[in-house]
């Protein structure tokens, strides 16, 4: 559809830092937005209605489904995941630049849809580094930081192939790196 190129997807495995260089990015740039996605979990503390995600149970989750106004969504963790359709659309249409941070299923899926689109993976500086960053958070039990740990292994794998990488060795070099990215494949720069 008309103003794919304005979409952008990061993606990458849980603790990678996506949620702080898109925060700085968009501190930077207010004009990048990021679109609000359904999720069947429970707010974390700190965590808002609107504004994280639309928390929905798993029944409203399935009718969204089957109205077709879920774009892509994910089973991860004991909890469905998705993107919806009117949040993506309105925006590209309007010409704004759109930035999602999905998991890597999701990015697929959203490059088969809108093949206009620029699918981008954020990678740990290394996988020690990555363990650190998911244990330092302090949010998560120990066995749900192993199942992200074996979840991000697989995702690690799948790298190569989004349209490119991008390494998070600091925020700001990262979300700078992003920034530059979508300016120029929006045809922006
Ligand atoms: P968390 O529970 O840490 O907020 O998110 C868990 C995982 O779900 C993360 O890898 C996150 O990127 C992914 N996720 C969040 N929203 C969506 C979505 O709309 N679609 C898909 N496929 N994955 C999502």
């Amino acid at each position: 559809m008309q103003g794919e190129q304005y979409l952008f997807v990061v993606s990458g495995p849980s603790g990678v830092g996506k949620d702080s260089v898109m925060a700085h990015l968009r501190a930077a740039h207010p004009e990048i937005e990021k679109t609000v996605s359904a999720t069947t979990r429970s707010p974390r503390p700190g965590e808002a209605e609107g504004v994280n995600y639309y928390y929905r149970t798993e029944e409203e989750f399935k009718r969204l489904i089957d109205a077709g106004e879920v774009l892509e969504y994910n089973y991860f963790n004991g909890h469905y995941y998705g993107t919806l359709r009117a949040e993506v659309e309105k925006r590209i249409a309007a010409g704004k630049l759109v930035l999602l941070n999905i998991d890597v299923h999701g990015a697929a899926n959203i490059k088969r849809l809108y093949p206009g689109a620029t699918i981008i993976f954020l990678l740990p500086p290394s996988a020690a580094e990555l363990e650190a960053r998911l244990r330092g958070r302090g949010t998560d039990s120990e066995e749900s930081i192993q199942q992200r740990l074996a979840i991000a292994r697989e995702e690690l794998a799948r790298a190569g192939e989004f349209d490119l990488q991008i390494v998070n060795s600091t925020i700001e070099q990262a979300a700078g790196e992003l920034y530059d990215v979508m300016v120029r494949r929006a045809g922006l720069a």
